[in-house]
């Protein structure tokens, strides 16, 4: 599923306004009103524009897992090339500026180049070069941890040459420092003192997301940014600052920050980016175009004196230009970008409103303290495990199931916080990458849980009791085990490196009614409680404890346990079409499958179409190819089986044997169909509806079989009902 390309919108929006941020510190809005708010507004609050650029070049640039320079290499070509073509941008207005008859000119251009810009706020991009190379490598050859002591002892030291000089003014060898490093460079607010801990925390974060709460993250922002505000205003009120882009509070508050932007993610969109860039790049040229414009026309008083109408009159000058430019650009080479981005190919629907109803049904189904644990395995069931996942996680879920710990991982780098139980096997040697992402993992055995006590690294586990499915789990079964494997599961509890937080069986003929499935069920349920009153009578805390699965729900609902582990109900569906079961619930498919309509053709008597030569039509016809096959998910084994298709709601047949990218389907009965309409394989259009557990059937299979198996190359859209 296409779920990778979701793009942290949240980061693409911020950019605009870091860069209207930036043009509040140019233009100092409130300066026409209050000394005071004009200080705190652009001295203070926007000086979280600029780090904010660095976190998210930081995000994107620095990784531990990066062990080739491709990627910096790559960034540091594209400042350069963006800092050369500005610097070209601006030898207008530097000629205006008498740049190029200052004295020592050579020397002042080079130390102008490396450190502060060739115009005021072009320091941004040699500090984004200079920045990235010293972050990559202190990470990459110190780790985290000493990289951030490291960059943060620059950072302390560049405090003292901008906000906090006043207090090293007065001491001569101190001082005598700071007046050398401002030969070189005429702040610290620069590429080696107040870059790098921005760019190491933006890397930081992309490697683990994981560990902050959104109303943490919330609290914590408003927290520091209060501090840094105060921090400010002593600041200024003793007149200590020599300039004002360094804080204390600013590093934690960009941090806090830049948690809270994670959290929003969407559809990528590439032009927010060129967009606050070209804001960025342009907007002094826009304040010197306004304010030559209002000279020559003697409006002045108009558009410069009121400092919020220039304000204004800057931002949508430098915003209406960008956007102007962006579009050129984007005509330009947009021919070539709609070659890559096939989306209507083959995809699927994903109903997140139908997702919350069934999890409303379900909960409601369920014994009072009793809670739903979403079972996301093998990308939600093919639904798209971000889509799902993130929904679920927005909607109060706090605890989700995965097959393997690659998925658990996955879940939480798009930020799901509640428990994640792997269900399946996880080599024991990767104790530490479990516990790193705090997963949970499931004890298969005694000798299993052995091997991942020995690792010596603390892990959260559940324990997996087999009674009576002979799959995973300590086998409490056969009474001639029993007493040995209570021996096995009493030493569990005692080891020291196991967390034990649950404990779980899983049941194997819980869909059926028959007589005697009840009766296996009854004794596998009958088992698993014997082993908890052995536990408890042996005074072992009772952890959390599950049964049921989706059909163990709906037909033994007057269990008691502390979790339900539901998968395909979830999805609004059960695994096949006629299922009798205790509890009727009113669920709602999730999922619908479609794909577009490539080619229409006529196809003669006699005539046969696809691979075997299968179908020969019987009279002249109409078909139509459809740009979906079993690549995408859609069994082979459906050729030739009476399977329809809806189009414009009325159902047409699939015809001759499908292939591996493309299907035909036979539309002669049909009226006003063309080509680019799309068919519901799986879904419903009007009152017609094409099921999931029919279509699955129809394949000899079951519905978890055909939806886990959609693939990767199905595009997922969101719908709202
Ligand atoms: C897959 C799985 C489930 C979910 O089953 P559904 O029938 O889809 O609800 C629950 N428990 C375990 C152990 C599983 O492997």
């Amino acid at each position: 599923m296409k779920t990778v390309n979701k793009s942290y919108i949240g980061i693409d929006l911020f950019r605009i306004v870091a860069a209207i941020l930036i043009i509040v510190i140019h233009t100092s809005p409130l300066s026409t009103y209050s000394e005071w708010g004009d200080f705190i507004l652009t001295r203070v609050i926007a000086r979280i524009a600029v780090p904010f650029f660095f976190m998210t070049s930081g995000f994107f640039l620095i990784s531990r897992y990066q062990y080739n320079t491709k990627k910096l290499r790559i960034f540091v070509k594209k400042t350069m090339l963006i800092y050369g073509i500005a610097i070209i941008l601006y030898i207008p207005i530097n000629i205006y500026n008498h740049y190029f008859q200052m004295e020592n000119l050579l020397p002042n251009f080079i130390k102008d180049i490396v450190f502060d810009g060739t115009l005021y706020h072009l320091w941004y991009l040699p500090a984004a070069i200079i920045g990235g190379v010293i972050t990559w490598y202190l990470v990459r050859k110190l780790g985290y941890y000493k990289a951030f002591v490291v960059a943060a002892t620059l950072y302390f030291i560049g405090l003292f040459g901008d906000s906090y000089y006043g207090l090293i003014k007065n001491n001569s060898i101190l001082n005598g420092f700071y007046i050398l490093l401002f030969q070189i460079s005429d702040y610290t607010r620069n590429g080696v003192f107040f870059a790098p801990v921005f760019f190491l925390l933006g890397g930081w974060t992309a490697d683990c997301q994981s560990c902050l709460g959104q109303t943490t993250a919330r609290i914590m922002f408003v927290l520091m940014m209060l501090f840094m505000l105060a921090e400010g205003i002593i600041l200024h009120q003793f007149h200590l600052q020599r300039h004002d882009s360094m804080y204390f509070f600013l590093v934690p508050s960009m941090y806090f920050l830049f948690h809270i932007l994670l959290h929003f993610r969407g559809e990528r969109h590439n032009w927010m980016r060129n967009l606050s860039l070209l804001i960025y790049i342009i907007h002094p040229m826009i304040i010197v175009i306004i304010r030559f414009t209002a000279k020559t026309l003697h409006v002045q008083i108009l558009l410069v004196e009121n400092s919020i109408v220039h304000f204004g009159a800057v931002v949508v000058m430098s915003v209406l230009f960008s956007m102007a430019a962006v579009m050129l650009w984007s005509k330009i080479t947009g021919k070539k970008k709609k070659q890559g981005t096939e989306i209507d190919r083959a995809y699927i629907e994903i109903n997140l409103d139908n997702l919350t109803h069934n999890v409303k049904v379900l909960s409601k189904a369920m014994p009072p303290k009793c809670e739903l644990m979403a079972v996301v395995k093998a990308q939600a069931y093919g639904h798209g495990l971000y889509e799902i996942a993130t929904h679920l996680d927005k909607i109060g879920i706090r605890a989700f199931a995965v097959a393997t710990i690659d998925e658990g991982i996955a879940l939480r780098k798009y930020g799901i916080q509640g428990e994640i139980l792997i269900l399946g096997y996880t080599p024991p040697e990767q104790a530490r990458v479990i516990q790193k992402y705090n997963l949970t993992q499931t004890l298969i055995d005694y000798d299993y849980a052995y091997r991942l006590n020995a690792q010596k690294c603390k892990v959260k586990t559940n324990i997996k009791l087999d009674t009576g499915m002979h799959r995973l789990g300590f086998d409490v079964w056969t009474d001639k085990h029993l007493e040995k494997e209570m021996q096995n599961v009493f030493s569990v509890f005692s080891m020291k490196y196991l967390k034990i937080n649950g404990i779980y069986t899983h049941l194997c003929v819980a869909d059926s009614l028959a007589q005697k499935d009840i009766l296996f069920t009854r004794q596998q349920i009958a088992i698993f409680y014997k082993v908890i009153n052995r536990l408890k009578k042996q005074g072992v805390p009772i952890p959390k404890i599950h049964i049921q699965s989706s059909y163990g729900l709906l037909n033994y609902p007057e269990l008691k346990c502390n979790y339900v582990r539901a998968g395909i109900s979830l999805y609004g569906v059960l695994s096949t079409s006629n299922a009798q079961t205790k509890l009727q619930l009113d669920l709602k498919p999730v999922l619908a499958l479609k794909a577009k309509i490539v080619l229409i053709r006529k196809v003669q008597e006699g005539d046969s179409v696809g691979y075997g030569r299968i179908f020969v039509a019987d009279k002249d016809c109409c078909i139509a190819i459809l740009s979906i096959g079993y690549a995408d998910g859609f069994p082979r084994m459906l050729s030739g089986k009476e399977q329809y298709v809806l189009i414009n709601g009325q159902l047409a047949p699939i015809i001759a044997r499908i292939c591996m990218d493309q299907l035909a389907i036979d539309i002669t009965k049909l009226s006003s169909i063309c080509v680019g309409m799309t068919a519901t394989l799986i879904g419903r259009e009007n009152d017609k509806e094409i099921t999931a557990p029919t279509v699955a059937e129809n394949a000899e299979s079951i519905t978890n079989e055909l939806l886990s198996r959609i693939g990767t190359r199905v595009r997922v859209k969101e719908i709202k009902s």
